[in-house]
């Protein structure tokens, strides 16, 4: 942050405003006449056909909600994606650029209910709005692609994916545990659940309850989404990791174990019986009920130390046993009580962990032993199968259970080669350990036992190697207006049915009365509602949940390719010509949710034959934030700058280059309005640089006839190569900013040079020339402006982008430390080429050497040529 704010000081104090007085840069007059000559041009930012022979570039920025509040945090965004577009114009890409609105969601609802506007109404005049501020920003997008995800012209295409996942089994319903938010008056996401509170509502508990609901069967593709995070090298890391633990894959095996028939129990067992807290051993003669327990366990390895098996309070068995038992049914129902407050306060994994004897064993069927069944407060019926065996003495969770109610504890594994030293202190959870204590297993290491006890219980029946993952079905269905229609028909006699294709898109209706109370306002309508069904012909009620909005912005990037197709989603050619996306910009906050559902989307799509990628985004950038005062620029915390403002006081070029300036796109940004300020100023010398010597004649050769002009020359191509090589890389824009300023100083300081005629008027023009194509992609107006002041055309849009020369960019002298024994002594400064020979006989003869090396004997001289010499004396 400091480093790259010098050269604005730099600019500041050099500036000389006044002095200059005659060539005043106005971006109030020059920013919108280029805006409506380029409003005037629909072609300026279109891509070109497959058959244009160009490179496709695609390069997309995540597509905004269109509250109508935009700010300068999401102007970044653009900003970056805006630069980077240009750039690839000008190495002569065909780029795909363009932009749309994720225009369903629920503050449109909000809205309505507060100014009594409709949610459509609403919208769309925010889009207006954004849009106007976008052009007003200069950036560069096709509107012609534009997609708004709240029209029925692309809505439809949400609803026929989903009868064609229908079709697939891939959409089901079922009634299940929802997270509803009492201030929305709707489901919520997991995902959209922080903390036990609702994303949007900081302050509102979330409740528990069943609803019937419509899911997507994300986890049919589990295996493979995480998977293909490998074929992602060029996403962050950060992001990928995410992924992998949402997805949440872990080995482990299931093992079924039978439950006892106690009633058959002999007597002087009865005793311990009753405690539910001891093995009871194995019995020959040990009868089963015939009901049998599966469990779900990573590490059946340490099965000889299960003590007890846990149960869920709500797994089916609990409430056989309990059907019979009042003081267990009781007991559970507290259980129950505490899980759900847990759940809702967000944190079931920090539960104060509590438990009931059930009263019956199970038996572990690799050793006949009978295990009490408890049922358990932390144990969670939608994680694996819902039941798990408690080995107390190598796992944390069983230890903390079994300490509070005096249960058993056995050790099956030892540390390896550890023998000597005795028990481990428990619980002992380390995996690369021996086993002792368990039969014919003993001395196997865990992860060689883990296999061969899975196999053993396959081949004996009774279990089998498994895999589960954390991730989840996706609950689609919303109970609020705003949103695609699930096109969906319910009839008496041919239950559910889709609504044909030919029938689509079914129209949300207009002019509702938005209440966001008592379920979705589409329930209301009689004529939404009342519909025939296309099997039978007769009556049929039409389903009023409408889609997630994260289902729009699952599939909207391929809609952009085609956006006027009436007959299919998109063209599958023109999506094979595109895709994957060769860059896509965002916040981390997507990291999770959108981009699995992408993820997901396409291995859909492709599943149904529509596209052959598997994954939609080759790249993903993930840019920081913009911090203001402290705290993330939004309108909650006051502190929101927007692009109006910026645009009237400092023009656009200004605000959208400081967004880039002030911090690398990737880290967080502490907005400074002084910053912004002082790039403006910079635009300003540099309008004033280049207006000033735009009169000169172009040609003649561009050749260092002089000291300055080579020197001048050697600077510009340092900097277009270190411009070049950051788009290609770690797009450190503030350092190529940076660097523009360098080279403006240093244009500027040799002034007096070029008016005394020691720079050739070719090299002169030469140099505005490239100037004004570095600014191109970060001040477009500016740079527009300037190329044609200095007689060019057609447009820099489409201008080569320029290349530079090593042999000029190369400085011709350098500094190189030098050592005595690895401490640094001097630098001196020599030819840039000096070879071995010439930076021994330079660093010898310095005086501050000599003396360092006096009465001493040079044992030897280590030389790294261009960098260092280190001097080794005794
Ligand atoms: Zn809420
Ligand atoms: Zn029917």
């Amino acid at each position: 942050m400091s480093a790259s704010k010098e050269p604005v000081k730099a600019a500041v104090a050099t500036a000389n405003d006044g002095a200059s007085g005659e060539i005043r840069y106005n971006p109030a007059e020059i920013e919108p006449r280029w805006q409506e000559r380029w409003a005037a041009d629909p072609d300026l930012y279109a891509a070109e056909s497959a058959s244009s022979g160009k490179p496709k570039y695609y390069v997309l920025e995540m597509l905004p909600y269109p509250s109508g509040q935009l700010h300068m945090g999401h102007v970044r965004n653009y900003a970056i994606g805006d630069a980077l577009a240009r750039y690839m114009w000008m190495q002569g890409y065909n780029v795909l650029h363009p932009m749309g609105w994720d225009a369903f969601g629920l503050p449109a609802e909000n809205a309505a209910l507060k100014n009594n506007v409709q949610p459509r109404e609403w919208t769309l005049s925010n889009i207006e709005n954004m849009k106007r501020v976008f052009n007003r920003m200069g950036l560069s997008y096709d509107w012609r692609n534009e997609i708004t995800t709240c029209l029925p012209d692309y809505y439809r295409w949400n609803q026929w994916f989903f009868i064609r996942m229908f079709e697939r089994g891939l959409a089901y319903r079922k009634k299940s545990k929802v997270n509803w938010c009492p201030e929305c008056a709707t489901v919520l996401a997991n995902e959209q659940v922080i903390d036990g509170r609702c994303w949007r509502h900081e302050d509102t508990l979330v409740e528990q309850r069943d609803l019937e609901q419509w899911f997507l069967r994300t986890t049919e593709y589990a295996q493979e989404l995480l998977d293909g995070l490998d074929q992602l090298p060029h996403w962050p890391e950060r992001v990928r990791t995410m992924q992998r633990n949402w997805i949440g894959r872990s080995e482990g095996a299931e093992v079924e174990l039978a439950v006892e028939d106690a009633s058959v129990a002999p007597e002087d067992e009865q005793k311990l019986r009753d405690s539910g807290t001891a093995v009871l051993p194995a019995r020959e003669d040990a009868r089963t009920t015939g009901k049998k327990i599966t469990i779900f366990t990573t590490r059946i390895d340490t099965i000889f130390g299960a003590t007890s098996i846990e149960l869920a309070p709500e797994h089916p068995l609990v409430k056989e046993f309990s059907a019979s038992d009042s003081r267990l049914a009781e007991e559970v129902a507290a259980l129950l009580d505490q899980q759900k407050k847990s759940r809702e306060a967000g944190d079931i994994g920090a539960i104060e962990k509590h438990g009931v004897f059930a009263g019956h064993y199970a038996i572990n069927p690799f050793n006949g032993e009978r295990l009490p069944i408890w049922v358990a407060n932390y144990v969670l019926l939608d994680y694996g199968t819902g039941a798990i065996m408690s080995v107390p003495a190598h796992d944390e969770r069983d230890y903390e259970f079994a300490k509070k109610y005096g249960l058993e504890m056995r050790i099956v594994i030892l540390p390896r080669g550890n023998s000597e030293v005795g028990e481990p202190i428990l619980p002992f959870t380390e995996e690369d350990s021996l086993l002792i204590n368990s039969g014919e297993f003993n001395t196997l290491g865990c992860q060689e036992a883990q296999q061969k006890m899975a196999a053993y219980a396959q081949e004996h029946g009774f279990g089998k190697p498994t895999v589960t993952f954390r991730l989840k079905d996706w609950g689609i269905s919303r109970q609020r207006y705003w949103g695609t229609p699930i096109p969906m028909l319910y009839c008496e006699k041919d239950g559910i049915v889709p609504v044909p294709d030919d029938q689509l898109p079914v129209l949300l209706p207009e002019n509702v009365e938005i209440t966001q109370q008592g379920g979705s306002p589409l329930g209301k309508l009689a004529e939404f509602v009342n519909a025939t069904c296309p099997k039978c012909g007769g009556p049929a009620r039409r389903e009023t949940d409408t889609m997630d909005t994260f289902v729009d912005s699952s599939w909207y990037f391929y809609r952009y390719t085609d956006p006027k197709n009436s007959k299919a989603p998109f063209d599958s050619d023109k999506i094979a010509y595109w895709f994957p996306i060769d860059q896509y910009i965002g916040g981390v906050e997507h990291a999770i949710l959108h981009l699995i559902y992408s993820r997901f989307w396409t291995k859909v799509m492709r599943d149904l034959g529509v596209i052959k990628n598997d994954e939609p985004i080759a790249r993903l950038f993930t840019q920081g934030m913009v911090i203001k005062n402290g705290a993330k620029m939004s309108k909650s915390k006051g502190n929101v700058v927007t692009p109006d403002d910026m645009v009237a006081r400092f023009g656009a070029d200004a605000a959208r280059m400081y967004t880039l300036f002030a911090a690398p796109p990737d880290r967080d940004l502490d907005w400074q309005e002084d910053g912004v300020a002082g790039v403006s100023r910079f635009l300003a010398r540099a309008y004033r640089f280049v207006m000033k010597h735009a009169g000169r004649a172009k040609a003649g050769e561009v050749a260092a006839t002089s000291t300055t002009s080579q020197a001048l020359l050697r600077k510009l191509h340092q900097t277009i190569r270190k411009i070049t090589e950051d788009f290609a890389g770690r797009w450190h824009f503030n350092t190529c900013i940076a660097a523009i300023m360098e080279l403006l100083n240093v244009l500027i300081a040799a002034e007096p040079a070029i008016a005394a005629g020691e720079v050739p008027d070719a090299v002169v023009t030469e140099i505005l020339r490239n100037l004004v194509l570095l600014l191109a992609p970060f001040s477009p107006h500016l740079a527009s402006e300037l190329w044609e002041q200095i007689g060019e055309q057609p447009s820099i849009l489409r201008a080569p982008w320029p290349k530079y020369d090593e042999a000029l960019a190369k400085e011709d002298e350098i500094e190189i430390p030098i050592q005595v024994n690895g401490k640094l002594r001097t630098v001196i400064k020599v030819a840039a080429e000096a070879d071995e020979q010439a930076l021994r006989d330079a660093a010898l003869a310095e005086d501050k050497i000599e003396v360092a090396t006096e009465g001493k004997q040079i044992v030897k001289v280590i030389i790294v040529p261009g960098k260092l010499v280190n001097i080794v004396v005794k």
